[in-house]
């Protein structure tokens, strides 16, 4: 394993940040650290960048404890949510100014920076200023400084959330590309599942200072293990165990033992199907149908209260319309039911 944290723990006080946290990044993987605001993520990041100090915990570079090691000797690369750029040097002095620090010569620095600013697709802003760009330009630019060094891993804490979602667009797929491109080990912080699924090769989701879940974009969106992470990974309907026995019988099969309220079933929008039913067999009224331009949403009135269905091309029917509800068995991943128990314990 490339990077190892280990029953990571850090309190503030008597709060706890993160409680016994364990992760690995693997030689040239791209990881996500998803959760929502407040779950501990900086915090986490922080720690791995040196920037703060662990109470409890290991974090280990191929294999060798980083305790000891402050921030500057670790050869991270940083992005940070905010531009954090220099505002009195210019774009080339930004990018360069942990080769000048290195002892890097004039010319090979000037080759470096054109080469970087080259691959963040800038190549004409060297002599400018940082308040004289966009920023998406910022970003960039902060991106091409945090991997001049060549950094033994690239760190990025919510790069992205800062800027409108047409750039966001863009320069998510400017960071995939140079990730890609250097192949550098890379964890970056965000609480947009999308652009998680859509960046990661793992993502591990966390929530109040633990990590919930851990594994690839697909297994995190089809095999949700937690109802928490059923519903932070995109629309899921949830149904009880009791709903499931009277509405969807059939999807009993694949529930695992165990009391009817430690677990859900999740069902994705994609995965329910409907059938128009003039005849009198529906058990279904649809009451909405949203035009999402590649899809079409539905929301359907079910004898289990309402259910949301989403498919392609154009819709089987109208609102209004009596439809029956078609699901796979294979389709419901029952998962537990976390929420509840959070609530049970909770002491309001
Ligand atoms: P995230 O990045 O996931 O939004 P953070 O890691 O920044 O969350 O913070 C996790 C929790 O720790 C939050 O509840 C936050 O208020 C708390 N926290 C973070 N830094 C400090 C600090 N220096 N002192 C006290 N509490 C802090
Ligand atoms: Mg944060």
């Amino acid at each position: 394993m490339y990077l190892t944290v280990r029953n990571a723990t850090k309190t503030y006080g008597p709060f706890t940040a993160l409680d016994s946290v364990s992760i690995e990044i693997e030689q040239g993987e791209f990881v996500c650290l998803l959760g929502p605001s407040g779950c501990g993520k900086t915090t986490l990041l922080r720690l791995i960048a040196g920037l703060s100090r662990l109470d409890g915990g290991d974090i280990l570079l191929e294999g060798a404890a980083l305790s000891d090691l402050p921030a500057r000797k670790r050869g991270f690369g940083i992005v940070f949510q905010s531009y954090s750029l220099f505002p009195n040097m210019t774009v080339a002095e930004n990018i360069g100014y942990g080769l000048k620090i290195r002892g890097t010569s004039r010319s090979e620095m000037a080759r470096r920076v054109a080469e970087l600013l080259e691959l963040v697709k800038l190549p004409d802003v060297a002599d400018k200023y940082p308040g004289q760009l966009s920023g998406g330009q910022q970003q960039r630019i902060a991106l091409a400084r945090a991997i001049a060094v060549d950094p033994r891993l690239l760190l990025l804490d919510e790069p992205l959330s800062a800027l409108d979602a047409k750039v966001r667009a863009e320069l998510r797929g400017e960071i995939l590309h140079v990730q890609r491109t250097l192949g550098i080990p890379t964890l970056m912080v965000t609480h947009d599942q999308e652009e998680a699924l859509a960046l990661a090769d793992k993502i591990i989701c966390m929530n109040h200072g633990v990590v919930v879940q851990a594994g690839t974009p697909e297994d995190l969106y089809q095999r949700p293990k937690t109802r928490f992470v059923a519903e932070f990974m995109g629309i899921s309907n949830l149904l009880s165990t009791d709903a499931v026995r009277r509405a969807f019988p059939a999807l009993l099969a694949t529930r695992p033992e165990g009391p009817d309220d430690r677990v859900v079933a999740c069902l994705r929008p994609e995965q329910i199907g409907l059938i128009p039913a003039p005849d009198g067999s529906a058990t279904a009224t649809v009451r909405g149908i949203s035009f999402l331009g590649n899809l079409r949403r539905l929301e359907v009135d079910s004898a289990v209260g309402p259910l949301i269905v989403e498919t392609h091309g154009a819709a089987p029917c109208r609102e209004g319309d009596r439809v029956t509800l078609s699901i796979a068995p294979e389709a419901c991943t029952w998962v537990a039911d976390d929420m509840a128990r959070q609530m049970a314990e909770s002491p309001a």
